[in-house]
């Protein structure tokens, strides 16, 4: 903690950068305790291992055939040819998920289907494709089959004892396969972080109502237990509250209590904005109080004991746009891994001008390798669901061209 409260005295001083945001949280993140669960496989998709696995057995656990065709004693078949074929006499057939029950001596031969025992005596298989079946249960084998030909031999894919899966790798299904494939069918995994979200305003009213006056449907709180969803996080509800610090101060209180990061949004007015930051300095300890970003310059952060808060502009678009660059990365340290962006190189359509002070985040709409910009108009919602990613546009450049290659981050 010592740390962040170093980088927080240089960020009252200045605004912060998104880089130094995202920073300062996922390392408050990171020294916090991450809990870990014990999962079935089957949710484990996207889950971080918090526990190295280790093979307790061999895969496969014996040798099995690569091919459809003939298990032989590979030096029966030396110097075969189509002109010159080895006799070999077929002495059975190994069933598919049997044993061979039966092993091979030398001029033998067994026929073996893809993924079936080799018998105990041979070493190497021969396809179908290169043998021939001759009356009186002679095989005539048309090639010459090097040891191990076709065969996949015992702990070949994985040895008893091997580290399989390192702690900190991100569960996908391959990895899933691979550990159902050894019988591993529980892991331990870092938990999903759970996230409480509170929506403040006086004007904001649940989605299911309809408006009088001034009012307005509360969306975020529904927009950000979906982004919490997406993100893999246990997101949860907590309610609406009034612009008012004592209601505030409650919410915060209680919210932390139950969760581990305590989103909110709205509260960007001046008088409203500092009433969130009074709580949380109050119940906790503030972080950093506005940020050097288009938008998001009211978001702010803190933490309530081991709960992390972050406050994020009321304007939905902006709350999404901040979610996405700040709020990610953060669940993803706190599910104990790293966010890794989908990304797509592409062209700019239209020129954007330049922002002079702070970093701009604009939304685009990627399409056939151009990227056009997304005009965002305060407070509008509707041109969001047409952008399918941003770019970052740095503090003080010159503007974008028409035509400038852009990395666009993906929704
Ligand atoms: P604020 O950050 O509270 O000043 O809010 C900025 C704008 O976003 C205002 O027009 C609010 O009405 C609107 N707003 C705030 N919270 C929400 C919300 N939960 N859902 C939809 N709009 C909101
Ligand atoms: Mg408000």
């Amino acid at each position: 903690m010592k740390k962040a409260k170093g980088i927080l005295k240089n960020a009252m001083l200045q605004v912060l950068s998104l880089g130094d945001a995202i920073q300062i949280v996922c390392r408050v993140a990171k020294n916090g305790h991450i809990s870990t669960v014990c999962e079935k496989i089957s949710a484990c998709s996207g889950r971080i291992l918090a526990k190295d696995v280790c093979a307790a057995e061999d895969l496969p656990a014996f040798d099995r055939s690569a091919v459809d065709g003939f298990a032989v004693v590979s030096r029966d078949t030396f110097g075969a040819s189509a002109a010159q074929p080895s006799l070999l006499r077929l002495v059975g057939e190994v069933k598919m998920g049997e044993r061979a029950g039966f092993s091979l001596a030398d001029g033998t031969c067994a026929a073996v289907w893809t993924g079936g025992e080799l018998p105990p005596g041979a070493d190497a298989m021969v396809m179908l494709e290169q043998a021939e079946r001759l009356p009186g249960g002679l095989i005539a084998v048309e090639e010459s089959a090097a040891p191990g030909r076709h065969v996949v031999f015992r702990g070949d894919d994985v040895k008893s004892g091997e580290a399989l899966l390192a702690a900190g790798t991100r569960l996908a299904a391959r990895e899933i396969g691979l550990l159902a494939a050894i019988g591993v069918t529980e892991a331990e995994v870092f938990a999903r972080p759970r996230v409480g979200i509170l929506s403040t305003g006086d004007e904001l009213i649940d989605p299911a109502q309809t408006p009088v006056g001034g009012q307005i449907r509360d969306s975020n709180g529904e927009m950000l237990l979906a982004a919490c969803r997406e993100a893999d996080a246990e997101s949860h509800f907590l309610g609406r509250v009034p612009d008012e610090e004592d209601a505030l101060y409650r919410a915060m209180k209680t919210g932390a209590e139950v969760c581990d990061l305590l989103l909110l949004s709205g509260g960007s007015s001046a008088g409203a904005k500092d009433a969130a930051c009074r709580c949380l300095g109050n119940l906790g300890e503030l972080l950093f109080h506005g940020l050097a970003l288009k938008p998001g310059k009211p978001a702010f952060a803190g933490k309530i004991g081991s709960t992390i808060v972050v406050g994020l502009p009321g304007h939905p678009a902006a709350a999404y746009l901040v979610f996405h660059a700040l709020v990610r990365p953060l669940l993803a340290t706190l599910s104990g891994g790293e966010i890794v962006e989908r990304t797509a190189r592409a062209t700019l359509l239209s020129a954007v001008p330049s922002n002079e002070g702070r970093e701009e985040l604009l939304p685009v709409r990627l399409r056939d390798g151009m990227a056009e910009p997304v005009a965002l108009k305060s407070g509008l919602l509707s041109p969001l669901t047409r952008a399918n990613g941003y770019i970052r546009i740095p503090r003080d450049t010159e503007g974008l061209q028409k035509g400038a290659p852009v990395d666009v981050i993906l929704f």
